[in-house]
């Protein structure tokens, strides 16, 4: 079964750094790799292009992401990278609402939805991601904020400018509880089964049924919780920060 399993860099690795992991990851997947898991990496801006140019000399299919864009084509946004830029370094996804970016850069869900369809409209895949703070499970609103995330951005004109075989291959969602993220505190068995039968329902009810997009679970995942957590129900891959920055680390989540 397709299993999508994501590394995101974050703010790590120079340049020549991001081109020997990836290049150890290529070699690395090219001696093995499980063929229904599809690898993507979200490396720093700066490494995006190092990281293309190695896989521009090879086969291996690993799909290039950005962690960030601002939702306009070019003009006075100091500061800002936009997608013909992005496009121009190699990469075809990005990362959306990562929960860094919505309590760090403070990001609202009003700007997160506009990203997110700007980004599928300019010929971008999205990588969705949604979760509550340890504040928001404690107060019971697990579904209440999986529903405002998802449902603010997945809305019925979104759907409606992009068909579902497009959706299909560009818009994937990754639970990620806030709490679980780099603080080695991985979510329980019951709680990834939980917040993932939660978000595949959420996402039957909007639009013309969206639960077929898959539902990746982020937050300290590790070689050693990987197959576990794939084997889960309802989970269809993983998004993996720290221990995705070494590539021995990463393969063996790939395929674990
Ligand atoms: C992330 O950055 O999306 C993430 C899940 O980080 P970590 O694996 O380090 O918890």
């Amino acid at each position: 079964m397709r299993k999508i399993i994501a590394a995101n860099w974050k703010m790590n690795k120079l340049k020549a750094d991001a081109g020997q992991t990836v290049q150890a990851l290529v070699k690395g997947l090219q001696a093995n790799h499980k063929a229904e898991r599809e690898v993507f990496i979200f490396p720093p801006f700066l490494a995006i292009q190092p990281v293309a140019d190695v896989l521009g000399h090879n086969d291996q299919k690993i799909v290039l992401g950005a962690q960030n864009f601002y939702p306009e084509d070019h003009g006075a946004f100091t500061g800002e990278v936009a997608l013909p830029m992005l496009k121009d370094c190699g990469a075809t996804f990005v990362l959306v609402g990562h929960s860094e970016r919505r309590h760090i850069l403070h990001e609202s869900d009003e700007f997160l939805a506009a990203k997110t369809s700007y980004a599928l409209a300019h010929g971008f895949g999205v990588m969705l991601c949604i979760g509550e703070t340890l504040e928001e499970r404690e107060n019971g609103q697990l579904e209440a904020v999986l529903q405002r995330q998802l449902s603010t951005a997945l809305t019925k004109e979104l759907v409606a400018a992009n068909p579902k075989d497009k959706l299909n291959t560009s818009l994937v969602i990754a639970y990620e509880p806030v709490w679980a993220i780099g603080t080695g505190k991985v979510a329980g068995e019951q709680e990834v089964l939980e917040a993932h039968a939660i978000a595949k329902n959420l996402l039957s009810k909007l639009a013309d049924d969206l639960s077929y997009l898959p539902v990746l679970y982020g937050g300290s995942v590790k070689p050693s919780n990987a197959a576990n957590l794939l084997a889960l129900k309802n989970v269809d891959g993983l998004l993996v920060g720290g221990a995705s920055l070494e590539a021995e680390s990463f393969l063996n989540i790939i395929n674990a």
